[in-house]
């Protein structure tokens, strides 16, 4: 009889999921750099994940090009690069598990008529129109979400009151996000989510996804994200500069310096990585939302 051969179980695995919607830009590399060096002094994975869910918003080329970004700094990922536009079915198959659990709804509401609420105020909540052809909210119970964040602490958000039914399917028929994360990282044996501060009122959006389709939920860090002097996020959206690809080292040397770990000067990106995943600590990340850079 031939013996099953039962892989090790991974104790970390990590992931950097990009969306392809421009280049890899100084607010990018920094969630690239924190995730790696965590998944690394764990002795873990490091996964890379494109999440190009959005065509309208996909820029033709962009994935590779952050691909390229991210082997021309050395941030080798495991296993194979997944592409999110490649898993509807994966979608479709947890939003039925869900529709099954009558914990979904259609939503007629345009965007004038939610225009001011930042809590979604339950209009189709008892209306049973048909899931297709509408956006598909999932109906939260007024429950608190708690988790430990590695950088920013106890958090506590309540379903109810602070986040509410929140749209799984668009209604252009395109999954969001929330639902998408939730089941790759499910899907990949995530164990550990390292992202910028400006997904943290996420996290509780997926935890509940994660309680209601029983997925283990994992562990979360969120590290603080790179802003304007005027406190604007840098990001593709406000045009922030693609990262220079012939200075990699001054760009690495600028993300670990941000992330509370400033290198001594050295002559090769392997020496630069040599240095950082020995000396990484979690607790040297500046435990705050956000940090102004010029
Ligand atoms: N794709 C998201 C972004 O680029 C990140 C998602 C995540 O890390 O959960 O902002």
């Amino acid at each position: 009889m031939v013996q099953q051969i039962t892989p090790p179980t991974q104790d970390y695995i990590g992931r950097f999921a990009p969306s392809p919607t421009g280049p890899l830009h100084f607010g990018s590399l920094v969630a690239a750099v924190g995730s790696f060096l965590e998944a690394k002094i764990h002795h873990g994975e490091w996964l890379v994940r494109i999440e190009d869910l959005d065509p309208p918003r996909t820029i033709p080329g962009a994935s590779d090009k952050i691909l390229k970004a991210l082997e021309r700094h050395q941030l080798h990922w495991d296993r194979s690069v997944l592409y999110q536009s490649q898993r509807s079915h994966h979608y479709q198959h947890a939003l039925e598990q869900l529709h099954q659990q009558g914990v979904v709804f259609g939503c007629h509401c345009s965007r004038s008529s939610l225009h001011g609420k930042r809590v979604y105020p339950g209009y189709c909540h008892h209306a049973d129109h048909p899931l297709q052809q509408h956006a598909v909210r999932l109906r939260t119970s007024p429950q608190q979400v708690t988790f430990k964040d590695l950088w920013q602490g106890d958090q506590l958000w309540d379903l109810g009151t602070e986040i509410g039914d929140f749209i799984i399917r668009r209604a252009d028929g395109l999954y969001a996000y929330q639902l998408a994360v939730v089941v790759d990282d499910k899907l990949q044996g995530v164990t550990d989510v390292v992202r910028g501060c400006d997904l943290l009122d996420s996290t509780p959006r997926q935890i509940a996804l994660q309680q209601q389709l029983h997925y283990p939920t994992p562990r979360y860090g969120h590290l603080p994200i790179a802003v304007t002097v005027e406190g604007q996020k840098l990001s593709k959206q406000n045009q922030a500069a693609p990262l220079n690809l012939d200075t990699p080292i001054a760009n690495l040397t600028q993300a670990l310096t941000f992330l509370g770990h400033p290198p001594p000067a050295v002559g090769s990106i392997e020496a630069l990585w040599q240095w950082a995943q020995t000396r990484w600590q979690s607790g040297q990340v500046p435990q705050q939302a956000s940090i102004p850079v010029k």
